[in-house]
């Protein structure tokens, strides 16, 4: 396939466009990411709390494709949140996912009112060391608590994978990653196919290009350096998604994008997450 690699700070690659199972239960999770295996995804993010590492396990075990040109996300759960609990959970979707080593293991969110990340960043350190985890990494952290675990821990996290499209461009966490070398992993990049599809920049943008918005949606992730990782559960979608490797977005289209960014969140505000 044609998606580029992005380099993480430990020198892992990790593909700039991968596939997204949020909401994809287990029983429809091995089918639907063969099809997306086969439409040339290698990446794919995956969580405890999705309740499909089993399905999506053996879609990546059965698929023939050599284990490192796949790159496997998953994250500790909230409730699984402290040292040990977090060396058990990392165990436990090990197993399920039927694979001795992931490429990134993230915290899924920071819960800062139970003020446990600080030990569970530690399990992943613990993690990363013994070389069951190739890179380790964070989700839905904000610059506090980004700077936080650098202050206080050893490994600067290589991801931070929080909600990025076009209204909501996150534009003071993206300094912060660009300043420390985290990347910017985009979650609901397509704004989860509601309204930002139909917006009229948007549809004007793929008219142009002759493509649809999704695609021109996510041409402005890749070309701000993002990674994406879009869902869908629909073999044509999931193959339109990857075919975004063969036009570009020019000036005007990237400047009538910036204007898009509304601050409109889709998800919680990630401070108050804390169960
Ligand atoms: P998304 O932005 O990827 O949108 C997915 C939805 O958009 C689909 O369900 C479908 O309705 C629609 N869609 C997909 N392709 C389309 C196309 N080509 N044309 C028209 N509509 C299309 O939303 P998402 O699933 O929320 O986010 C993607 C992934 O991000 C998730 O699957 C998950 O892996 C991750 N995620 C992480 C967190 C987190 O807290 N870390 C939170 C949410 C999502």
């Amino acid at each position: 396939s044609k998606v580029p690699f992005i380099t993480l700070h430990n020198g892992v690659a990790m593909p700039q466009l991968g596939f997204g199972v949020w909401q994809v239960p287990d029983d429809e999770a091995e089918q639907t990411v063969t099809t997306a295996l086969e439409a040339g995804y290698r990446s794919i993010d995956t969580a405890a709390i999705y309740g499909n590492e089993t399905g999506t396990g053996k879609a990546v075990t059965g698929s023939g494709i050599a284990r490192d040109e796949l790159f496997v996300t998953t994250k500790v759960w909230n409730s699984d949140q402290g040292y040990d609990a977090t060396l058990r959970a990392f165990d436990a979707s090990l197993g399920k996912l039927g694979l001795d080593q992931v490429d990134l293991y993230l915290i899924h969110w920071p819960m800062p009112a139970r003020d446990t990340y600080v030990d569970t960043y530690r399990a992943l350190e613990k993690i990363h060391a013994d070389g069951r985890a190739k890179a380790i990494g964070v989700s839905n952290f904000q610059p506090e608590h980004l700077q936080r675990l650098i202050d206080e821990t050893s490994v600067v996290p290589a991801v931070n994978q929080i909600e990025l499209h076009p209204q909501l461009q996150q534009s003071a966490l993206r300094d912060f990653h660009a300043k420390h070398g985290i990347a910017t992993e985009a979650w609901s990049p397509l704004g989860q196919g509601k309204d930002l599809l139909q917006a009229p920049t948007v549809v004007a943008v793929a008219r142009k290009h002759d493509r649809t918005p999704a695609q021109v949606v996510l041409r402005w992730h890749l070309q701000m350096g993002n990674v994406v990782i879009p869902k869908s559960v629909t073999p044509s979608r999931i193959r339109e998604n990857i075919d975004v490797f063969d036009f570009e977005l020019d000036a005007d289209d990237m400047a009538a994008f910036a204007a898009l960014d509304e601050g409109k969140r889709l998800g919680p505000e990630p401070a108050n997450v804390n169960s």
